[in-house]
């Protein structure tokens, strides 16, 4: 638990700020909500005043309505919120992702939301932020989790596409932040092809086209002419689409899954997926402790999966005061989160690393 009385406080509707009067992502509606990013389990419908990073705006809008009251803000500028100093310092996690960083009296805190620190050609670079408080996110906060390069995974989906010219690719991944993400690095790498897209990967374009995030050209499936040729096409859809209706269109596709979740020994098989490929948008172990380290929090508070090892680990090794943080963060493992992050049903999703523990 958070200490009562402090800058940041742990409640039913989440994190909240009471010299700020804001809440951090909330999980129901509040007056006034700080969001860290545009992922489902952060922003949530209904509150009265949302405040994100201007190059959020267009996924934030499209998924919480047009009308919300939406004040945009630049990465990096101190706001004056009631009695406190709030700045939002990008996560490199999506397009728009942000940390936030919050200061009163004589404490600063840092509120991480998710991110990365590899180099991700679809959304702005990771920024370290020195703290007192860090509150971070662990998703794949097991020492198993490394991730190797995003433009090693994207050559070798390349090569995997290319060497089924006969075939329709289908790749499965999450539709905000993932898919932009793979034709962000695939065009790094050199291609220039067409790559086809499920209507639910359609709609997250245009946010990521109006921000000049160079990606390969794209048309939705549904724009083909049914004479069209579908063999040696790569198709992007989301993981919900996986054995639905919707695939009934293509002959004996291969089909792939992008994740870090196929990291896990056997998640790809149990899902059906001929091949996984391991690609996060969130930290691996070492991105996390190299955070902790950069911030130099005397205090840090761990969210979301496996809280507690990496707790653990950064008070016995690392002499670090550090606690797991229970609350409305657990629903990530069980559905939410990079599992539904397409706003479509979590059923199509994977189970997460429980099986690990
Ligand atoms: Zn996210
Ligand atoms: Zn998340």
């Amino acid at each position: 638990m958070l200490p009562p009385g402090g800058l940041i406080q742990l409640t039913p509707k989440g994190l909240y700020c009471p010299a700020a009067g804001a809440w951090i992502d909330p999980w129901r509606p509040v007056p006034r909500a700080l969001i860290t990013h545009a992922h489902a389990d952060h922003a949530r419908p209904g509150s009265g005043e949302y405040w994100a990073v201007a190059s959020s705006e267009g996924v934030l809008r499209q998924r919480l309505g047009q009308g919300i009251a939406l004040q945009d803000v630049p990465y990096g500028q101190e706001l004056q919120i009631g009695e406190a100093t709030v700045s939002f310092h990008s996560a490199g996690h999506v397009l728009g992702s942000a940390q936030v960083r919050i200061s009163a009296g004589d404490e600063t805190w840092l509120i991480s939301g998710d991110y990365k620190r590899d180099p991700d050609p679809s959304c702005e670079p990771f920024q370290s932020v020195p703290a007192d408080v860090l509150i971070t996110e662990a998703t794949f906060g097991l020492p198993v989790y490394r991730w190797r390069p995003g433009q090693e995974v994207a050559a070798e989906i390349a090569a995997w596409w290319k060497a089924a010219p006969e075939r329709t690719s289908i790749l499965f991944c999450y539709a905000f932040g993932k898919a932009q993400r793979l034709l962000a690095e695939l065009r790094q790498l050199g291609l220039a092809d067409e790559v086809l897209l499920h209507g639910a990967v359609q709609t997250l374009m245009a946010p990521y086209r109006q921000q000049g995030i160079a990606m390969l050209p794209t048309r939705p499936v549904s724009e083909l002419p049914r004479s069209e040729p579908l063999a040696g096409r790569l198709v992007l859809a989301p993981p919900s689409a996986h054995r639905s209706v919707w695939m009934k269109r293509f002959k004996s596709p291969q089909t792939g899954f992008v994740s870090g979740w196929m990291a896990v020994r056997g998640a790809r098989r149990r899902h059906g997926y001929e091949r996984g490929f391991v690609l996060s948008d969130h930290a691996d172990w070492d991105g996390l402790l190299a955070t902790v380290r950069q911030s130099q929090a005397q205090q840090v508070y761990v969210t979301h999966g496996q809280g507690d090892v990496l707790a653990r680990y950064l008070r016995e090794v690392e002499g670090i005061s550090a606690d797991p943080l229970a609350g409305g963060f657990a629903a990530e493992l069980a559905g939410e989160g990079e599992f539904s992050d397409d706003g479509e049903t979590a059923g199509a999703g994977i189970d997460g690393p429980v099986g690990l523990v």
